[in-house]
């Protein structure tokens, strides 16, 4: 387990679990124990299957358990730039599937009661320019005329009712939006997909994979795992282990920081409604306030995803921009995780020519959304050839000068955190 986030300090406690040291058989195989590898888990045993899943650490060491907790509603797009580019019909069904995600959440906390603290405070999207709540506006009403679904503009006048801070001008609240403790969310899935019959093994990696006429074999450094069906949920932590994931997804390094506990009237003050908040810039700061008055600040994206002190400095810098009034607040807790991008910015499911079940690059909102991801390549696998929903359709593209890509996208991110500041 990494021990650094506020996830891992305040987590409950799951056993240590065995590493694979002999070659077992399984109906299917699943590489990575987040939130999309074990939700795939999960349902395909509630569908009669035996499955067996391998991470090379530990159950929600990935993004799953460093996470922001951040349970939006929505892609990183804007549902008016989907509408734009695949129609009305498109975006509302983009819509309904993440709604789908929160509710495939919380029916799974309430049917295996796990204590993860789900909670229903609606987001705060936080206009950075005065333009971008003119962005806002357009989108709420685009919801509610088009989608028939309802959130709520804040103007600047009245942004304190939401945060203190004068960074922001006003901003954007979606009332189903939630947030939970990820890590306890992981660990209760992981739970209930033992009680169910599945198979856990902890720090036993794939290093490669290879076909026996129907089967699949996954070796590892302590056995083989003979299965049926391969599926890979390895999101920001994808390797070369399939080329054309690997190939696919720009992993990303985002960090966060917690304060200590702060004054009950201090808390109160910064974010009134304890609402989930992020901005509109394009390297956005997300933040919440902890169960135990923390505020808990993320940002600060890497492609090189390396942790070192001026990195967490600025990310401290980038919270007292947003609240000053925590200047004396000592920044107690610092980690980081990766999450992926893929080419357009959507989460992308389906299989590799070689037939291996994927679903990854949430693109930053994967909170909600790997699960119901789960639960549909546990559908590819039971139901094959039923009718696929928009998202699932589109293409997984290639990311151009793969090889380069650090490189490459450390000048456009340079590039977008100009943008940020002067446009
Ligand atoms: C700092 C941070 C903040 C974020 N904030 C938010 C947020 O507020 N809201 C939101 O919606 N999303 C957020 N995300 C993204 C979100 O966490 C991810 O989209 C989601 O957790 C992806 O889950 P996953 O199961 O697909 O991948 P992960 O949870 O990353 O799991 C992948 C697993 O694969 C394992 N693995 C990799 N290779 C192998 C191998 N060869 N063999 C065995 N195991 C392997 C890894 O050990 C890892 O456990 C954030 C991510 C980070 C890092």
């Amino acid at each position: 387990m990494h021990t650094s986030s506020y996830w891992a300090k305040t987590s409950n406690s799951q056993p240590n679990r065995e590493h694979l040291t002999r070659d077992v058989t399984t109906d299917v195989a699943i590489i990575g124990a987040g939130f999309t590898g074990l939700a795939t888990s999960y349902y395909l045993q509630k569908s009669g299957y035996r499955t067996l899943v391998l991470d090379e650490h530990c159950v929600g060491w990935g993004g799953s358990g460093r996470n922001g907790s951040l349970m939006l509603v929505g892609y990183k797009h804007s549902l008016v730039a989907i509408a734009k580019k695949y129609g009305i019909d498109a975006a509302k069904e983009m819509l309904h599937m993440s709604l789908d995600g929160i509710n495939l959440v919380k029916e799974i906390v309430e049917e295996h009661q796990i204590e993860c603290d789900l909670t229903r405070r609606g987001s705060f999207c936080a206009a950075f320019k005065p333009s971008h709540l003119e962005g806002l506006k357009k989108e709420q009403e685009f919801m509610l005329k088009h989608l028939d679904y309802e959130n709520y503009i804040v103007e600047a006048k009245d942004s304190r009712q939401e945060i203190d801070s004068p960074l922001y001008h006003g901003g954007l609240i979606d009332p189903n939006s939630h947030y939970f403790h990820p890590l306890n969310y992981a660990i209760g899935l992981a739970d209930a997909v033992e009680s169910s019959g599945g198979v856990i093994y902890e720090q036993s990696p794939a290093v490669s994979i290879s076909r026996k006429q129907e089967h699949v074999i996954i070796t590892t450094p302590g056995g083989q795992v003979k299965a049926k069906e391969l599926v890979v949920a390895t999101n920001g932590y994808t390797t070369p282990l399939v080329k054309k994931l690997y190939k696919s997804v720009i992993p990303v390094g985002s960090f966060m920081i917690a304060t200590k506990p702060l004054d009950q009237g201090l808390a109160d003050s910064l974010i009134p409604n304890r609402r989930g908040l992020f901005d509109t810039k394009k390297w956005l700061y997300y933040f919440r306030l902890s169960q135990d008055n923390r505020l808990l600040f993320g940002g600060r994206v890497d492609f090189r995803a390396q942790e070192n002190d001026e990195l967490f400095n600025t990310l401290r810098g980038n919270m007292l921009e947003v609240f000053p009034q925590l200047q004396n607040s000592e920044v107690d807790l610092k980690w980081g995780g990766k999450l992926a991008l893929t080419m357009d910015l959507f989460p992308h499911i389906g299989h590799t020519e070689e037939g291996i079940h994927f679903a990854l690059g949430y693109s930053g909102h994967g909170v909600s959304l790997s699960t119901l991801m789960g639960k549909l390549i546990a559908l590819n696998i039971h139901q094959k050839g039923r009718n696929l929903t928009v998202l699932e359709n589109l293409p997984l593209k290639e990311v151009p000068l793969h090889n380069q890509r650090v490189i490459v996208l450390s000048i456009v991110g340079s590039y977008f955190r100009f943008l940020d500041w002067v446009s």
